[in-house]
């Protein structure tokens, strides 16, 4: 592997980019060494300045389900890029979104698009604090729901401990309306309720926690979430920005049979281009501008393009398309296995689906203080070896990795050859 072209582009790229990247993590400070600097990707395979073709596990952080570059939806882009970029006013692509959505997802009646998924968080908790008329937030410790100041608090020690902002620039105010819980902990999740169930406005969750790595849900976690909110008159928020159309067709909570009062979208549903959305109960859309008294806008929400990517996107997934992504996911949880136990290694693949992260040192994850005892060295080395082998893997052990209906058993081979090789760095 090449990357003299890329360590002179992330020099030039620190003196004009905080970091040299438009979102921290693409930095790679968790691994070490500097990012390949990409030109295009096709497929499972990204190309980099260099001329490293490599077998893609990002998959843009979500969203390139059906491969990049999948001739549809970028012939839906180029359709709706010369008929206008953008308009301000209604289409009727929109409603087609909307109408699939909603086919999609039975717990959403109406939504709305917005243009990330921070805003599509950010927005649904307005709305829910709105309709119940109440301050407080639940999130679990480890969830990530986006960079909007309130979701940027995670829990100092004890339940339910005041919300602590984990950013600078987050005035202890905007925090402390947020209420942190361990994943998975009911116990804790009821005991609050019981405590200030009252005050509590919504509970919002990663159904499949993907932000600590791949996490699954405890039985009965989502189903006690939701019926402890409806006991209470909080809302409950499923944000499926990372799940959604990702585990299944309908998201997590179609794979759990699981229904929240509100559901957030984003990455797949937007096909690659800037798209998110927020939707759930008709009652509680009701509240949104111009029907009701929340205020939530958006110059380009719904943009005709990133409306178009994601139609054709959606339309191009189907049942068959989620059988694959559970098989090719089977095969490298399997293949990755076998690895560690044949050079001994300690540690555990976690996956749901297409979405799976090895954890190097721990038996098993279930939350954030779990996660953290991964041995990030050990997976810095790792992550080292699979890219100097031109397998791109998510740069920290605290993130999932994805496959896209585009790879092939070969590709997962070949990445199984890698993966041990890489464990002698
Ligand atoms: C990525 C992500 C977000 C934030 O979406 P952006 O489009 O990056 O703002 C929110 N929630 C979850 C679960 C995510 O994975």
């Amino acid at each position: 592997m090449r990357s003299q072209r890329s360590q002179q582009l992330f020099k030039r790229a620190e003196s004009v980019i905080p970091g040299g990247v438009n979102s921290p993590v693409r930095a790679y400070r968790a691994v070490g060494g500097s990012p390949p600097f990409i030109t295009r990707a096709s497929g499972a395979r990204i190309f980099d300045v260099d001329g490293n073709e490599f077998i893609d596990y990002v998959g843009s952080w979500g969203p390139a389900i059906l491969g990049h570059a999948h001739p549809a939806v970028v012939s839906a882009v180029k359709r709706s890029a010369d008929n206008g970029l953008s308009f301000g006013a209604p289409t009727e692509q929109e409603i087609r979104l909307a109408e699939l959505i909603i086919g999609l997802y039975p717990s959403i009646e109406m939504l709305r698009c917005v243009s990330s998924g921070t805003e599509a968080t950010m927005s649904a908790i307005r709305v829910a604090r709105g309709f119940v008329k109440r301050n407080y937030v639940v999130k679990f410790d480890g969830g990530y729901h986006g960079h909007s100041d309130g979701l940027l608090a995670k829990a100092g020690s004890g339940v339910g401990t005041l919300g602590i902002p984990d950013s600078a620039g987050v005035p202890e105010g905007m925090a402390q309306y947020t209420l942190t819980l361990p994943y998975n902990d009911l116990v804790a999740l009821e005991a609050l309720f019981q405590e200030r169930g009252s005050d509590i406005a919504a509970v919002i969750v990663e159904p499949v926690a993907g932000n600590i790595g791949c996490v699954p849900p405890a039985p009965d976690f989502l189903s006690t979430i939701v019926a402890v909110c409806k006991k209470f008159g909080s809302v409950s928020i499923f944000d499926e920005v990372m799940t959604g159309c990702r585990v299944s067709s309908g998201g997590a909570q179609a794979y759990y049979g699981v229904t929240p009062d509100m559901t957030c979208l984003g990455k797949v549903v937007g096909g690659g281009m800037p798209l998110a959305i927020y939707g759930g109960r008709r009652d509680i859309m009701n509240c949104v501008a111009p029907l009701g008294p929340v205020y939530q806008a958006g110059t380009l929400s719904g943009n005709p393009i990133a409306v178009a990517a994601g139609i054709a996107t959606l339309e191009h997934l189907d049942q068959a398309s989620y059988v694959r992504l559970e098989e090719l996911g089977a095969a490298l949880e399997t293949g990755l296995n076998q690895v560690l136990t044949r050079n001994e290694v300690s540690g555990i693949v976690q996956r749901v689906g297409s979405m799976l992260t090895v954890f190097f040192g721990v038996q098993r994850v279930i939350d954030y203080a779990t996660a953290c005892q991964a041995d990030r060295g050990r997976f810095a080395r790792w992550h080292a070896g699979l890219l100097k082998r031109c397998i791109y893997w998510p740069p920290s052990q605290l993130e999932s990795a994805f496959i896209s209906v585009a790879h092939t058993s070969a590709d997962i081979d070949r990445t199984l050859v890698a993966a041990e090789a890489a464990l002698s760095e």
